[in-house]
């Protein structure tokens, strides 16, 4: 399986590039792309530098355009595809139908990726953008068990590719409005969930509280970890008990499902973090060459090692990982 790892900037794409990827993503810094924090991305002009870094060292390179446009917006979507297109990278990532339209019209040589953002969850959604767009390749939300995973791989007409470790969004990917509905700007046409100039930090006495829009998410006693501040990790008083309502700041983990991904037939594993640093990038990425090529070599007597699930565990939210969706027995 074909490791995707990410690239918010260019140290974090060197160090991806260097610990063994086989394909990084990268976007522009611009409302093209889900990941627009400040400080990260790409400008177009810069981008010849980073493609090739990457391609003389083997490593593809893909350009996630995956947030949706407003019409007025449109053609900004579009010069993200040209440019993409010049460059000559291995594959956009796309999640709006226009867009497709336009990238498939204008460059069909170009390996189209549906991305996680499109939400595609059945056979007769993929064959659409299959039939329509060609699409080579189409990345699964986070919102599938394995079992539901599998039963897809069996039936998918395009090569499909998961996520293995980092943050977690619950909701199906390119429908969430939480952020939206208290900062103003939405994951889906912004390209950010809990944009920074909305978050705040503030000690109280030994807590520390963090708020997003002035709404308290969570407040954190002296030597408890704290979450970056999203709406859906936050914790909420429920019927007189304080709960994470919707979802636990942890990260997904999904090492240890290497071998049942793999005989599901999965085309490549992503690993989320783009607005993670370049150390992070390094560490999490070593663990998974190592991984998937010591998977390689030993495949059905093979075990997750206990220092890589320790490695994993360290780097993520709360120290805490989880199979997420993929262990949901009721789906
Ligand atoms: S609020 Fe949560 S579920 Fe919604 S987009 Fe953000 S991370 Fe995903």
């Amino acid at each position: 399986m074909e490791l995707v790892c990410p690239a918010g900037n260019f140290p974090a794409l060197k160090a991806a590039v260097d610990n063994g990827a086989d394909a990084v993503y990268l976007g522009l810094n611009n409302k093209t792309n889900a990941r627009f924090f400040p400080g990260l991305n790409f400008k177009a002009t810069r981008l010849e530098t980073v493609v090739d870094y990457a391609k003389s060292r083997g490593v593809k390179v893909f350009l996630a355009i995956n947030t949706y446009p407003e019409e007025a917006m449109f053609r900004h979507w579009c010069e993200a595809v040209d440019c993409g297109a010049e460059l000559g990278v291995d594959a956009l990532i796309i999640a709006d139908l226009g867009v497709l339209d336009y990238a498939t019209e204008h460059y069909p040589q170009i390996n189209r990726h549906l991305s996680v953002q499109g939400s595609a969850t059945n056979k007769p959604a993929l064959d659409f953008y299959h039939s329509n767009f060609g699409i080579k390749r189409a990345v699964l939300p986070r919102v599938l068990s394995l079992k539901q995973v599998q039963r897809l791989a069996d039936k998918s007409s395009v090569p499909l590719e998961v996520f293995g470790f980092g943050s977690l969004c619950i909701m199906a990917e390119g429908r969430c409005y939480l952020s939206s509905y208290l900062t103003g700007d939405s994951p889906n046409n912004s390209g950010v969930c809990s944009p920074a100039h909305a978050v705040q930090w503030k000690n109280k006495g030994d807590q520390l509280e963090t708020r997003l829009n002035g709404i308290l998410i969570d407040v954190y006693e002296p030597d408890e970890p704290a979450a970056y501040p999203t709406l859906c990790k936050g914790r909420f008083h429920i019927n007189g008990n304080l709960i994470h309502a919707l979802e636990e700041p942890t990260s997904l983990n999904a090492l240890n499902l290497i071998p049942e991904l793999s005989a599901a037939g999965i085309a490549a594993i992503k690993i989320e973090g783009r607005q993670r640093s370049p150390a992070y990038v390094a560490a999490v990425t070593q663990v998974w060459r190592e991984a998937l090529d010591d998977f390689e070599k030993t495949t059905e007597l093979w075990q997750p090692q206990q220092r890589w699930m320790q490695l994993l565990s360290d780097l993520s939210e709360g120290s805490q990982t989880t199979l997420g969706a993929y262990h949901r027995s009721w789906q």
